[in-house]
């Protein structure tokens, strides 16, 4: 049986850091991630999204990696 490839892409949940409820499904990319912070020195996360139980723009934290 082959192993399935392990790929950058990883699922992961974003949470409201306010209210702490999952909003969104997203995929991250960990080579993009490690990208970015060498050239910026910023993180993807926290990463501003719409909270529907907000109401507004709040920073989403990455939740759990999902399997
Ligand atoms: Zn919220």
């Amino acid at each position: 049986m082959p192993k399935a490839k392990k790929g950058p892409r990883q699922s992961v949940g974003l949470q409201c850091k306010v209210c702490k409820t999952f909003g969104y499904l997203t995929e991250y990319n960990k080579n993009n991630e490690q990208l970015k912070k060498q050239t910026s020195g910023e993180a993807t996360f926290p990463i501003n999204k719409y909270c529907s139980n907000c109401k507004k723009h709040t920073p989403h934290i990455m939740a759990k990696k999902l399997k």
